[in-house]
């Protein structure tokens, strides 16, 4: 059976980033992006220009540090936004401009305050203006699912006739059955002349669980690339997730005669890498990517799995990159198969790197008996840091209890030189974190704070994530160790570190947002508006 290719297009960078507690800062997205070209994604999204500076200069970073994938860029269907776009990702090996219009009357009479001429117009004019300046152009139908059909297939012959390669149908509000999307797709694949000029892309959303379904629907009815997340992460209830399209077009391969370039088994790696950089944890129960997914409970699966696998495992734990044996390391562990357990699970350090991390595994297993793989991911994740060590923790004291206020005294080194203050707080982290701000004079808001266990037992490491925030923006840091206090300190300090690191002077952003333009203003020019799209 010929199978047909379809393309995997990634937006965790901006649909995904968009989402609540996933905002990515620069080296948080190039990591992630790096990454996603492992994974064997064939585009990028890797944000909207013109949404903000940040956005703008991380699009650049990633076009400079990613070469396989596509880079694409989003942008409304507005001159500067193309503009913008362009200028981020003209260093690309390959870039693409990613436009959007809504054409559903709904959107058309509330939001745009367009007619269904007007917005014909403006599409086929602006890909024809994003063409002049790059050759691959992506056009998207805003709440295509809510669009009259014919309205609908008369856009997408008219933006493949001004060039558009790609045109995708969003269901941006998560409204579709499988049976409209089959239904649309099929429709604009039999009706619309020069369908076959251009791939149909499918970017379904969750709001009713349905993201992965109508996405795998879309595909069955004609479309060729599909538009999703690392673990489904999106506006809302977020998008169709990568790791489960990918293993129903693997695992089901009798019914979708198709193929992607996906080496799954940089799925889990690729999902931990997300929860590294957020700090958000993945739902144990979450289809691929759960840390439950292929744990087998109950006595009676446990009888069927050693009689044979297949009795109840439909795709092997390997096929999606989790490792059969948890090898426990100890504090006679040499270093040899301390690097060796790292290289397996697609850790690659530098000589110092190395030692340095050697040694704080030694360090840990002299504390706690059984270093296990998450105990050993957990503490090489925490040493990704983004930010150049400036502050350091030389030692602590804190003293807490129910009938006291609790009190600490922090000494902190910088430059090898020591500084020590003591304050005191309604609990032992706010009093340590207090005498860390008043040693870094440098006043922070704690935005976010999650204390998880590594693993299981009564000795596990304590991995603490703190958001901060600052007048220049947030910044995260995540902190290992056996005492949570402790880890809170250095959680703290590792998102200080990336605060006053020298700040990259602030360049001008090129393409400002202004007010000045009617139709800008009914697009969604304020502020608050901006990052909300598809
Ligand atoms: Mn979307």
């Amino acid at each position: 059976m010929q199978k047909e290719r379809i393309h995997i297009f990634d937006t965790t960078l901006r649909d995904g980033e968009q989402a609540p507690g996933y905002s990515m800062n620069l080296d948080e997205k190039i990591r992630m992006a790096l990454q996603l070209e492992a994974l064997g994604v064939d585009v990028i999204e890797a944000g909207f220009a013109i949404a903000s500076e940040g956005d703008f200069e991380s699009i650049k970073a990633v076009c400079e540090h990613v070469k396989k994938p596509i880079i694409a860029s989003l942008s409304r269907s507005l001159e500067k936004d193309i503009d913008a776009s362009y200028e981020a990702i003209r260093g690309a090996e390959r870039g693409r401009i990613h436009l959007f219009l809504a054409t559903s009357d709904l959107h058309l009479k509330y939001k745009l305050r367009m007619s269904r001429e007007e917005v014909l117009d403006r599409s086929t004019k602006m890909v024809a203006y994003a063409r002049n300046k790059i050759d691959d152009v992506q056009f998207s139908l805003e709440d295509a699912t809510r669009t009259d059909l014919d309205y609908l297939c008369a856009v997408v012959e008219a933006v493949i006739n001004a060039g558009a390669n790609v045109v995708n149908l969003p269901d941006t509000v998560g409204y579709a059955s499988t049976g409209d999307l089959h239904r649309m797709v099929d429709t604009v694949m039999n009706r619309v002349p020069n369908a076959d000029k251009a791939i149909i892309a499918v970017h379904c959303h969750n709001d009713l669980g349905m993201g992965v379904a109508n996405t795998l629907a879309g595909l069955n009815a004609g479309a060729r690339q599909a538009e999703v997340t690392i673990c489904g992460i999106g506006e809302r209830a977020g998008n169709a997730a990568l790791e489960e399209v990918v293993m129903n077009l693997k695992t089901r391969g009798d019914i979708y005669p198709f193929e992607t370039n996906i080496n799954t088994e940089q799925i889990t790696q690729s999902a931990r890498v997300l929860k590294q950089i957020t700090g958000v944890k993945i739902h144990p129960s979450k289809a691929i990517g759960g840390s439950n997914a292929f744990a087998h409970e109950s006595g009676i699966h446990q009888h069927g799995m050693m009689a044979n696998s297949l009795t109840y495992e439909i795709m092997t734990p390997e096929s999606v990159g989790v490792k059969k044996t948890s090898l426990v390391l100890g504090k006679h562990s040499g270093q040899h198969a301390f690097e060796q357990r790292l290289g397996e699970l697609g850790y690659s350090f530098t000589k110092e790197e190395l030692s340095r991390l050697f040694s704080e595994f030694k360090n840990l297993a002299d504390r706690k008996k059984n270093v296990e793989e998450r105990d050993l991911i957990a503490l090489v994740e925490s040493a990704y840091q983004g930010a150049p060590t400036i502050w350091e923790l030389d030692s602590f004291v804190v003293n807490s209890g129910n009938l006291i206020t609790s009190t600490a005294c922090v000494t902190l080194k910088k430059d090898d030189e020591k500084h020590q203050e003591v304050a005191w707080g309604t609990g032992p982290v706010y009093a340590a974190l207090r005498a860390v701000e008043k040693i870094v004079d440098h006043p922070f808001s704690l935005e976010d704070y999650t204390l998880q266990a590594v693993t299981e037992h009564r000795d596990a490491l304590g991995e603490v994530f703190v958001k901060l925030r600052d007048e220049r923006g947030t910044y995260r840091g995540r902190g290992v160790s056996t005492d949570v206090i402790e880890a809170s300190i250095l959680s703290c300090l590792a998102a200080i570190n990336k605060m006053v690191d020298g700040a990259p002077a602030k360049q001008e952003h090129p393409f400002k947002p202004t007010n000045d333009h009617s139709f800008e203003n009914d697009m969604l020019m304020n502020n608050s508006d901006k990052r909300r799209f598809m």
